[in-house]
């Protein structure tokens, strides 16, 4: 067999458009449904793992990028894969170091905040919207962004059809593969969609090659935070962001300033980023008690 064009896959799994997601409480911290939804997600992630070792790629990296980032279950995932979970500082946001991965796939996404796609938000459900010189952005824009100075093209990207929809028209000739969401979990047929997620994904290895994705910018964000003017002014004045009641605007030369000012907006109030490590390290420590909460209801689940 001819060796594929990709060494070394990076995949960026997040929930809300895994296969075992059925809801907004199902992508929420400590929830029976949440629970259900990480095995899902891992075995999401295993399907595509093994196809893609299957197919010849030597490495793959798998970056837990839901919320406490310690959603996935390493044990239900092919070993040969590497996980990595919580959150680490840069260079790449949320990522650190990309090492020589040279292919980026996306799966379990959602759609741009603002837009009616399955749990639609960008970065976090507090912003109603958020529109970049015009139009929503996605998250799918932001990450594969991250990447460009690292030379690491987008791939393949999952999530549900509205996700689907706006990851091809900004990244166009990515190839895409979706889930129903009207399909409740319990109703799907997972494994079944999740081996055909992974074979559309190894198909993409083969298509004409990605290029990195950088948008030109400057930028100018309007967001709108969903819970009102004196949240959006926790969230903003203390960056002294510019803001008019509920909207904080934001103007940015390029789409990597855009992105750390997003974050700072919905992750790091001053005080946490003065000291991130040790914000990192407990909320990494939360993570991994909640992963293990997550075992104990798996194990309970199994045994009636
Ligand atoms: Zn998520």
């Amino acid at each position: 067999m001819d060796s594929p064009p990709y060494r070394h896959i990076l995949i960026l799994a997040d929930i809300e458009g895994s296969s075992g997601c059925g809801s907004y409480r199902a992508s929420s911290f400590m929830t029976r449904p949440w629970a259900r939804a990480c095995a899902a997600m891992s075995r999401d992630v295993d399907a595509l793992a093994g196809h893609l070792f299957d197919a010849g790629v030597r490495q793959v990296t798998v970056k837990d990028f839901h919320r406490t980032g310690y959603n996935l279950l390493p044990e239900m995932i092919d070993s040969r894969a590497r996980i990595v979970s919580g959150y680490r500082r840069g260079p790449v946001p949320g990522l650190g170091d990309p090492g020589d991965a040279d292919g980026l796939m996306m799966i379990g996404m959602h759609a741009a905040a603002g837009t009616a796609g399955f749990l639609a938000h960008t970065l976090t459900s507090r912003l109603a919207s958020l529109v970049v010189n015009g139009r929503p952005m996605a998250e799918v824009e932001l990450f594969s962004a991250s990447l460009a100075p690292h030379g690491i093209p987008p791939v393949f990207f999952s999530g549900c059809p509205a996700a689907c929809g706006q990851a091809r028209e900004r990244i166009p000739g990515m190839p895409t593969f979706f889930i129903d969401k009207r399909i409740p979990p319990d109703a799907l047929d997972a494994q079944r969609w999740r081996n055909e997620m992974a074979r559309a994904a190894v198909q993409a290895l083969d298509g004409r090659p990605a290029a990195p994705y950088c948008p030109a910018g400057p930028f100018q964000a309007e967001i709108t935070i969903r819970d009102g003017r004196r949240a959006a002014a926790k969230m903003a004045d203390p960056w002294g962001f510019e803001r008019s009641g509920a909207t904080v605007c934001i103007h940015a030369p390029d789409i990597h300033a855009l992105y750390y000012s997003l974050i700072r907006l919905c992750y790091l109030p001053p005080v946490v980023e003065k000291s991130l490590p040790l914000s990192l390290a407990l909320h990494n420590q939360l993570g991994r008690l909640g992963r293990l909460w997550v075992r104990r209801q798996l194990k309970i689940g199994y045994r009636h």
